[in-house]
């Protein structure tokens, strides 16, 4: 007997649809690629998608085609995100900040029909387009008064008169909830990068989960500032659970330095905000040197790399910032696991409730996860045993979009290349990437723990733990360091300071300064690079 409940099919543009219906009113801000400050609300903003969508039609995009963007996070982006989705075509946010000739890759691989792109990005834009096969029009996204005077860009169309040009009157088509509805490639280290092609359900689940309470909370008492950019996993899903909950977004457009950023937190009352650690990193040293507050701002998210212990304790203990350690990836939508603490664990010292949050943090529900050895086999979930960490769930990735690699699964589970331990509490703790694991005489040393402790000591403004070859233990760390301006520090200093605080044998072996560490295209550290860079360093 089936239940008699109605069959609404779960779809991006009901999201939309909620805001501008009870969350009409509330504010979203752009800083502009101009430099100047945007506002609207839910209510124009999705007026302006709806033209949106009659101007795709226009263009000629039909359902299931894809509609590329290389934009950073502003309102018409996030037009896009509905305007595209919404209408049945699929939303390919692409990475600016990837090599023209990965972009020109992407985008054919895709078979983008169209290409949106912010101002910052013409020279690239001028880069690809004589090169991308099935891309009709480039529309840039600005007004006809900032419209490039000439430009080598054939079909070069402006995002504002395409949407004059339209009503906006537009129903927002009822189609099976498993369509299509935005692809993102992932930044693929190795080899080519692969599509994820997320779907109207999975994408309105992975919303629904990503905003309860311990998980990333939000609420329509929140404004928030997702420095995640737009073109990276959705940004982490924010303006979809935005609209959710009825919440102020404030965006930051192309300026995410930590002046920037803590000026738009103070101005426009800023409660949470999203990002990976480097970012952070930024905002911090910004608001130290010049004795900075925060006035709103109360909690921040930090994933996408893990989060050293030293900026949980800074942004909590210093600045009265909830820090909430989660994990994910692009194959995951991205959210897996958020690091928020259990009844039990509130009373414990600082110092335990700092090491908890170290970890990546417990499954949101959805997301079912288990650690295997090397043959496949379930460990404990003892917070000791580490393995390879597999998921599942409705918006875990099934298959790279055409196939590319083959089946991912392995018996139903998607092995997403992280070495982590499970605790008794259920939280997962990254202890390596795979492919960055340190294999010291066949024992495993966790590189991520060797880059915490370094990241603590007040002089390290950035460091990354490589193997280095060892004519006896085959791998030995070594650590990377980067020094914080006017910093002194010797080798000898770094070493010691790992005493008492790690199993000596972990202790790196070497440490090399350098200027700067290579960060990819979604800020984090290249350890692809230093090992390359670092392959003939001989250890002392
Ligand atoms: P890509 O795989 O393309 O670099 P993703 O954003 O999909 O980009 O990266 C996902 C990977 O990032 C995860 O598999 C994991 O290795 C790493 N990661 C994400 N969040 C964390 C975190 N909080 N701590 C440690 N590693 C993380």
């Amino acid at each position: 007997m089936l239940g008699s409940m109605m069959q609404q099919p779960l779809l991006i543009s009901s999201l939309l649809t909620h805001a501008e219906r009870h969350h009409g009113e509330q504010e979203v801000v752009s800083r502009r690629v101009e430099g100047d400050l945007h506002r609207t609300t839910y209510k124009h903003l999705a007026a302006r998608a709806r033209r949106m969508a009659n101007a795709l039609e226009r263009l000629g995009v039909r359902f299931g085609q894809r509609v590329g963007t290389l934009a950073w996070n502003g309102y018409r982006h996030m037009e896009l995100y509905y305007a595209a989705s919404g209408s049945g075509a699929v939303l390919h946010t692409l990475n600016p900040r990837l090599h023209p000739d990965q972009v020109v890759w992407i985008a054919d691989h895709a078979e983008d029909e169209v290409l949106f792109f912010d101002l910052s990005f013409l020279p690239l834009v001028e880069a690809i387009a004589g090169r991308t096969k099935t891309i009709k029009a480039f529309i840039a996204m600005t007004d006809r008064s900032r419209m490039p005077a000439s430009s080598a860009v054939p079909n070069l169309l402006c995002y504002e008169d395409l949407l004059e040009a339209e009503s906006d009157r537009f129903e927002w088509p009822v189609f099976d909830e498993n369509t299509a509805s935005s692809l993102c490639y992932t930044s693929g280290t190795t080899g080519h990068p692969k599509g994820a092609l997320y779907s109207h359900r999975s994408t309105l689940l992975h919303t629904f989960a990503s905003a309860l309470p311990d998980a990333l909370n939000w609420s329509a008492r929140d404004v928030i500032l997702p420095v995640v950019p737009m073109f990276h996993v959705n940004a982490w899903g924010l303006p979809y659970a935005a609209c959710m909950v009825g919440a102020k977004l404030v965006f930051p457009g192309p300026f995410l330095d930590g002046k920037s950023l803590h000026d738009l937190f103070e101005a426009e009352g800023v409660t949470v905000s999203a990002g990976v650690p480097t970012v952070w990193q930024g905002l911090l040293a910004h608001v130290e040197a010049n004795n900075l507050r925060f006035r709103t701002m109360r909690r921040t998210i930090i994933g996408g790399s893990a989060c050293p212990p030293a900026m949980v304790q800074a942004f909590q203990d210093r600045y009265d910032v909830q820090v909430l350690h989660a994990w994910g990836m692009t194959e995951l939508s991205p959210l897996g696991t958020v690091c928020t603490l259990k009844a039990h664990q509130l009373g414990l010292p600082p110092g335990q409730r700092l090491a908890i949050q170290a970890k990546q943090g417990r499954a949101v529900f959805g997301i079912d996860m288990k650690i295997v050895d090397d043959e496949g086999r379930e460990l404990p979930h003892d917070g000791k045993q580490s393995g390879e960490l597999l998921v599942r769930g409705p918006w875990v990735i099934r298959e790279y979009f055409r196939g590319e690699g083959g089946d991912p699964l392995v018996n139903g589970w998607f092995p997403t290349g992280d070495v982590a331990t499970i605790d008794a509490d259920g939280f997962m703790q990254i202890t390596d990437r795979s492919k960055d694991v340190i294999k010291s005489g066949g024992e495993w040393i966790g590189s991520i723990d060797l880059e915490n402790i370094a990241m603590a000591h007040p002089s390290v403004a950035m460091a990354a733990c490589i193997a280095a070859h060892h004519p006896k233990w085959d791998e030995r760390p070594l650590l990377v360091v980067v020094k914080k301006p006017g910093a002194e520090l010797t080798r000898s200093d770094l070493i010691a300071f790992y005493e008492g605080k790690i199993a000596r044998w972990w202790t790196p072996d070497d440490v090399v300064f350098v200027d700067a560490i290579p960060l990819g295209a979604t800020g984090k550290m290249q350890k692809n690079k230093l090992r390359e860079q670092f392959r003939e360093h001989r250890l002392p």
